[in-house]
């Protein structure tokens, strides 16, 4: 069993906070994304900034982080490609996985180690959508492309793999499918975590329930299920209970800081401070048992710091149901 696994049956792990809205909290030029052709690429910072990468994990680490994810939400060859950036995959992933590598061992000691989570976010495309323009993609083709993600992550070092902020429930089996054909093939065996974003009816974009959500990735070689972005801790609560109850996996939890609203510009924002947003996610460890947490969207360190402080306070901790 991985470390990471078996720490989550001893202690609730906290996973980082937002990647994407620090780093557009600084103001980026285009050259630090590398020239205007990757202007708005986080993806292509791994490159051209690194510092600001691992100056982010180490914030977070400083912060109480357990868990920091990569640089590479959007760093599948289909997202990379809008860029231009397609044929620097390998480069990416792998230089995404060492940055925050790196940064976790200089945090990391015997009675703390800080664990790396590989990030894949959707490709944008909905294969189980009518959308023709959506919806064109083949479902190989979707895990050759999360197949590919993967086996760069691991290679540079990850101790497991997140699926995050998934939309389309065939495009997160396709995803599963794809990483476990490289360990078939291979590649080492990481726990893969596989986390759906559910729009405030509770359902997936494309209208996939709770219930259906969880009977679905329980059947598939995942570990960790869990909700992350979208909405704020309030809008997950009924849907987490509902894992809790009836998932044979660990289940985490990583909401945006609240709904987010627009602001006078257009611009969005997200309200909750680290106080609330910690304290809404201890009760899901205190009541449901929840096994991990952390923030989505809109969060910062001083929300990881409060959710540290939150949660070590509480001794309530669900164990996995036989499966
Ligand atoms: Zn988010």
């Amino acid at each position: 069993m991985s470390d990471y696994l078996r720490l989550l049956r001893e202690r609730v792990m906290i996973f980082d906070g937002a990647m994407g809205t620090q780093l557009m909290a600084l103001d980026l030029t285009p050259d630090d994304f590398g020239g205007p052709r990757y202007n708005g690429c986080y993806e292509a910072l791994v490159l051209s900034r690194p510092d600001i990468v691992r100056g982010i994990h180490e914030a977070y680490l400083a912060a109480g982080a357990d868990v920091v994810e990569t640089d590479s939400f959007t760093g599948s060859r289909l997202k990379l490609e809008e860029f231009g950036l397609g044929d620097r995959t390998e480069e990416v992933n792998r230089g995404a996985a060492q940055l925050a590598r790196q940064a976790c061992d200089a945090y990391s000691t015997p009675e703390w180690p800080r664990f790396v989570a590989g990030s894949m976010g959707p490709t944008g495309m909905l294969i189980s959508s009518s959308d023709p323009s959506l919806s064109k993609i083949t479902y190989e083709q979707l895990r050759d492309i999360y197949g590919e993600q993967a086996r760069y992550l691991v290679e540079g070092g990850v101790d497991l793999l997140l699926l995050e902020t998934m939309q389309d429930m065939l495009e997160l089996k396709a995803a599963i499918a794809g990483i476990a054909r490289e360990f078939r093939n291979g590649l080492r065996r990481v726990p893969i975590q596989a986390q759906p974003t559910l729009i405030t009816d509770g359902r997936m974009l494309l209208g996939t329930d709770i219930s259906a959500v969880c009977a679905t990735l329980d059947a598939l070689p995942v570990d960790v299920i869990g909700l992350n972005c979208s909405t704020g801790p309030a809008q997950m609560r009924d849907s987490i209970r509902y894992l809790c109850e009836n998932s044979r996996c660990f289940v985490s939890v990583i909401p945006n800081a609240g709904l987010p609203i627009m602001g006078p510009k257009g611009e969005t924002i997200y309200l909750e401070s680290p106080e609330e947003l910690a304290s809404e996610l201890a009760d899901f460890v205190r009541e449901f048992g929840v096994n991990a947490v952390g923030g989505c969207c809109g969060s910062t360190p001083a929300h990881i710091a409060a959710l540290k402080a939150a949660v070590e306070a509480v001794p309530a901790r669900r164990e996995r149901l036989a499966s």
